[in-house]
């Protein structure tokens, strides 16, 4: 007998196959982003809609479907630091169990498939992260930034479809999630209703005003203001029924390898000095505050 013969099945899939086997979770439920009409997985790998645009998936199977050039102010690095960040420390747990509550909470309505889309999920970490053991969840995770989406095909577990995306024109059609996430990312209210299906929710994720703010002491840059937090929850107000607010705070401890993946991830520190960094890298505080605030809200039936 040869040796692999009994390998599963899945192993011999790689990253381009299993894009497009995710992708037909999808079927019917994407739309081109040139014409918003329906699109079609073609089994060699291309999105294509009725009026013959079309998209080919990427040998590490995600699909660019953005119309015109981007400029992307994230590099690779910053990428690789905040998975590592994201995936390897505790400085997000608090985060992903409220998180992943609310999701479990929606499940419990009836049985069958829900599907998530994160908006701006960068390296899709926090996406794989809350995918994990949520069998009856399907996720969509885009991002503007076709490196960040590069990169989160290397989730392979995930059951996700990963989009290089325009989020004010998002390639899913109308009433098609079940949740709409987006963690500390800018968001288009709009583009969010729309693909919420009635009486979807809407999950918002910003920052508190004490999140990291060892980092903006250390780096001298101000503690947020109260006032900015003020005004993203009126606007989410504004779009959304049912709307509550919901504070996720922790101090976990950080070491100096941690700090220094901080360095490159965190936009507090990008402006600083390489001599600063290693400062902060030494001799930064030993916890950080990671001050957290979930919005929440529906979409009416
Ligand atoms: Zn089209």
């Amino acid at each position: 007998m040869m040796k692999g013969q009994w390998r599963r099945w899945g192993d011999h899939v790689n990253k381009k196959e299993r894009g497009i086997r995710n992708l037909y979770a999808w079927n019917r439920l994407l739309s081109c982003p040139v014409c918003q009409g329906s699109v079609s997985v073609v089994p060699e790998g291309r999105l294509v809609c009725g009026d013959g645009h079309s998209f080919d998936v990427a040998r590490q199977g995600y699909v660019n479907v953005l119309t015109g050039a981007v400029n992307s102010a994230y590099s690779k690095e910053l990428f690789h630091a905040r998975a590592k960040v994201i995936q390897e420390t505790p400085l997000y747990r608090a985060l992903h169990k409220n998180v992943g509550k609310l999701m479990d909470r929606e499940a419990k309505k009836q049985d069958g498939v829900y599907r998530i889309g994160d908006f701006g999920c960068g390296e899709g970490s926090h996406l794989a992260l809350l995918l994990e053991g949520r069998s009856n969840w399907m996720g969509a995770g885009l991002d503007l930034s076709k490196e960040g989406i590069q990169a989160a095909t290397d989730h392979e577990d995930t059951p996700a479809v990963w989009l290089a995306a325009d989020l004010v024109n998002v390639p899913l059609k109308t009433g098609s999630l079940d949740v709409a996430l987006t963690i500390l990312s800018p968001s288009n209210y709009k583009e969010m209703k729309r693909v919420l299906k009635p009486g979807g929710l809407a999950v918002k994720v910003i920052p508190g005003p004490g999140y990291m703010k060892e980092i903006r002491d250390f780096f001298q840059q101000n503690r947020r203001d109260a006032k900015e937090n003020e005004a993203l929850i009126s606007r989410f107000e504004e779009a959304f029924d049912d709307v509550k607010a919901v504070s996720v705070k922790t101090a976990p401890a950080v070491t100096a390898p941690l700090r220094k993946e901080l360095c490159r991830m965190s936009p507090l520190a990008w402006h600083a000095e390489e001599g600063e960094k290693e400062r902060y890298e030494k001799e930064g505080a030993a916890r950080l505050t990671m001050d957290l605030v979930v919005l929440t809200g529906r979409l009416p039936q």
